[in-house]
């Protein structure tokens, strides 16, 4: 009786826990931002999000990178949405058809050692779904956690050989002094971000296929800038390239403006319309606008240097934890971003 009563009773928390999905603390057993993830352990958390996400995720290996890394894309929406994808997809790329749903995409980690990247990616997946069903009512979220995975795998192995077990925020440490080849390029020392154009590497041309399926109102790409730059979102520097319409130039500047608000909320600092343009076509941000989008480049400080702490020049520490570079960043983009096109 006893043993049948075990048995029952694990079955049921058996039952009760496979469809609670857990958050990337949880999953790994330590917090987001106190070491970083390589990039097999982030392919297994998101499919531990595709098993208890009861039909709100679904993951897709769209390719392989050079050293056989999966590329993979997470689908996000509410589990109704997410039933009728492919009439989504059919509707949006039909233009007399309008079925309401913001397609909006979300890239991560192109340059493998802005390293906070691929790892607000997990956050930002799992809030989606735990705490943010009402803004995927409307919203379907395609979110690429790493389109250069053997650059930030180069880089996270590199920093784990290297780095104190306590991060050591002294500019001159080690783990702050990264050694040719870096992590921001491919296998081959591409930079991936001038590439959606040319579509030269095999991690290019195999996201390009699917992502023109596709074509997504909004396109964001996730980057680090340098350690004493805090963070930059739309609109970008002028001039824009001629091709970009009033439109799409208004809805950068209403999205930009939105962000800010939430910034200024929270009193972090950032920056816009400086260094970032829209002119050279093969961008993360000018091929999805030059297609339509409204494509955006938002860089959090942090970069190759930053390890998990630095000092910056005004004294302060930055950290992947304390200054948000995996926080709260993204999910505030993506309300920022919501909220803007709901109305
Ligand atoms: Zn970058």
């Amino acid at each position: 009786m006893r043993t049948l009563f075990s048995f029952s009773l694990a079955l049921t928390l058996g039952l009760s826990t496979f469809a609670q999905i857990q958050s990337p603390e949880a999953f790994f057993g330590y917090a987001l931002g106190s070491r970083f993830n390589d990039h097999h352990d982030v392919v297994a958390y998101f499919q531990q999000l595709e098993s208890n996400a009861n039909g709100g995720l679904i993951l897709d290996e769209y390719g392989r990178s050079n050293e056989n890394r999966p590329l993979v894309v997470a689908y996000i929406s509410t589990p109704e949405n997410l039933k009728r994808i492919e009439e989504i997809k059919k509707a949006h790329s039909s233009l007399d058809k309008n079925e309401g749903i913001a397609i909006v995409w979300m890239s991560y980690n192109v340059h493998g050692n802005e390293s906070s990247g691929t790892e607000a990616a997990m956050k930002t997946a799992y809030e989606l779904i735990a705490q943010h069903q009402d803004w995927l009512k409307n919203t379907l979220v395609i979110m690429d956690p790493c389109i250069n995975p053997d650059g930030r795998d180069r880089y996270v192995h590199w920093y784990n050989q290297v780095a104190n077990s306590t991060p050591n925020p002294d500019p001159s440490a080690a783990e702050h002094d990264e050694p040719w080849p870096s992590g921001r390029p491919n296998h081959y020392m591409f930079d991936l971000n001038r590439d959606w154009a040319w579509l030269t590497q095999v991690e290019s041309q195999q996201r390009i296929h699917l992502y023109n399926q596709w074509l997504p109102h909004v396109h964001v790409d996730f980057h680090e800038q340098g350690i004493n730059d805090p963070y930059y979102f739309a609109p970008a520097a002028e001039p824009y390239h001629e091709v970009i319409t009033d439109w799409q130039r208004e809805f950068q500047n209403g999205l930009g403006r939105n962000h800010a608000n939430y910034f200024d909320k929270q009193g972090w600092f950032y920056f816009t319309r400086e260094i970032f343009d829209l002119l050279y076509p093969s961008y993360g941000d000018t091929y999805p606008t030059f297609n339509g989008a409204v494509g955006m480049t938002y860089e959090q400080a942090g970069n190759g240097r930053a390890g998990l702490a630095i000092q910056t020049n005004d004294g302060d520490t930055l950290t992947i934890l304390l200054r948000k570079r995996i926080s709260n960043t993204n999910p505030i983009v993506l309300e920022g971003i919501t909220k803007t096109l709901s109305h």
